[in-house]
């Protein structure tokens, strides 16, 4: 059985019929992975003999008629998000020992529906990053050019399910990072609206931006993980208490007679590969004809996003960092969380002499400078004064349309060693990515084409994304779903 062939709907139906157990499928991606992944490089923990101890209890569960899309199908989890008593680095020499005493609680809801978990992936260290070349052990590969990166931060997540060792994956996007890599490795990648899913768990990045976000193979199989693992947390007074919608329900019955959707200007722009233009153009010629129409808007501030979103990241990071330096960071027998701090405490010193990366300290250096006394107001308060400016540009927007529609990226997946000396140019990949985050909008970045690019024999995934009013996660699937059943992209795979 071939996993790659296989969305979690599928492998979800070839399980009730009986075709196969959930152990029969959880054996199947281990050995995908044992002969896959020391070229694909996605794992940097594999918990085998869980995932077949997991996927037992699912096959008792499936056996007594429960009947739920996501029992007993693999997956795999970035490791910034916590998985109790398994290691959780964060792809860092700092956390490389770190045993979390708690899950994320977007686990504990996955747990509930009878997940297996395949293991942990690589990613960006501290998720800083858009090629997991900043990962502090070893750099992921893309499944279509081996040669080329998967995208990051969450690059494991993609080069995992891509590459057929998994069928979903959890990530994060704080700027970009389930989009990218989705639209750099043909995946549909859901950012969800900031609050729709807990960040509880995760180790944080930019805390006003981190959204827990879904890989997946196709719109309706993001579309069941979504429902699963949104929703109002008491552990994240960030959470929404609006009832999670029944989006896979929505995607079956949606009509796409009369959508509005606007193409904004600002995102066509010089330095957007040619090749790409065209596929999305293409995509939204497609629409069209099933029945949306077409608005022509401009969001305004889209310049300002880039520079913006590099001086509240960094800012937030070097607050959330801090706890790491193991100098500062003392812990109080009274405190709740004496173990964990403990703990963090302990990695430190186990890792000792192998401190942050050097795209952490860059931040951490940026962050601390745009934050100081003296330099607050020229920076951070005029990044959050632009921020809302930004925010204002979408929500003028979308008393006109429904969705807007534009590329995920200027480019294909780049070579491995492309980037990696100049992180003013890494920084420049996310200019169609990082308004998005920062107006905390929900986005899917879903396949739309195949380009050759001039440095290459083969071709690579094009992914569109589809951003969407706050909290419609609901239209921006149903939009991926429709165009994907029309187009059949994610019917096409990388031999590997
Ligand atoms: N490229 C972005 C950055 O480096 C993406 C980060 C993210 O979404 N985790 O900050």
């Amino acid at each position: 059985m071939e996993i790659i062939d296989l969305d979690i709907q599928k492998a979800a139906k070839g399980l009730a019929d009986k075709e196969f157990s959930s152990v029969e499928l959880t054996q199947s991606c281990l050995e995908k992975i044992k002969k896959t992944d020391n070229e694909l490089k996605s794992f940097i923990t594999v918990t085998d003999g869980l995932a077949l101890k997991e996927a037992a209890r699912a096959d008792e569960r499936i056996k007594s008629g429960e009947n739920n899309p996501l029992l007993g199908i693999p997956s795999s989890i970035k490791d910034v998000i916590l998985t109790k008593n398994i290691l959780t680095t964060a792809s860092s020499n700092i956390l490389k020992n770190y045993i979390p005493a708690e899950s994320a609680t977007l686990m504990d809801k996955l747990d509930a529906k009878g997940m297996v978990m395949l293991g942990k992936v690589n990613c960006d260290a501290f998720a800083h990053g858009s090629s997991t070349e900043n990962s502090d052990f070893f750099t992921s590969h893309n499944p279509w050019d081996l040669d080329r990166v998967p995208g990051g931060s969450s690059g494991g997540s993609a080069s995992s399910v891509a590459g057929g060792e998994c069928f979903y994956s959890i990530g994060t996007d704080t700027g970009g990072s389930i989009r990218q890599p989705a639209s750099f490795c043909g995946l549909v990648g859901l950012k969800p609206t900031y609050g729709r899913v807990s960040r509880y768990g995760l180790i944080s990045m930019t805390s006003s931006t981190d959204c827990p976000s879904i890989m997946a193979k196709t719109a309706g199989d993001a579309a069941i993980i979504l429902e699963a693992i949104a929703g109002e947390d008491k552990k994240d007074a960030t959470t929404s208490s609006k009832p999670v919608d029944k989006y896979l329900e929505y995607l079956q019955n949606f009509n796409i007679k009369g959508l509005r959707i606007g193409i904004p200007k600002e995102y066509f722009i010089e330095g957007l590969n040619k090749d790409i233009e065209e596929s999305v153009r293409g995509a939204i010629v497609k629409l069209q004809g099933l029945g949306a129409e077409v608005v022509e808007i401009s969001l305004p501030h889209t310049k300002y996003a880039v520079p913006t979103y590099y001086i509240i990241t960094p800012s937030e990071v070097s607050s959330n960092l801090a706890k790491f330096d193991g100098i500062r960071f003392g812990y109080s027998s009274e405190s709740d969380s004496e173990t964990e701090v403990k703990n963090l405490m302990d990695v430190y010193i186990k890792s000792k002499g192998k401190g942050f990366g050097s795209e952490a300290k860059r931040r951490i250096m940026i962050g601390t400078y745009a934050l100081s006394s003296g330099y607050y107001d020229a920076y951070y308060l005029k990044a959050q004064k632009v921020r809302a400016l930004i925010k204002k540009d979408f929500d003028e927007v979308f008393e006109k349309v429904d969705i807007i529609i534009a590329p995920t990226a200027p480019s294909v997946a780049f070579k491995i060693g492309e980037h990696s000396d100049n992180p003013l140019e890494m920084y420049l990949g996310d200019i169609f990515l990082s308004a998005v985050s920062l107006a905390g909008l929900p986005a899917v970045s879903a396949p739309c084409g195949f380009v050759k690019p001039e440095d290459g024999e083969k071709e690579m995934p094009v992914g569109m994304q589809i951003i969407g009013k706050p909290f419609d996660e609901k239209t921006v699937l149903a939009v991926a779903d429709i165009y994907e059943k029309d187009s059949g992209w994610t019917k096409k795979h990388p031999q590997i």
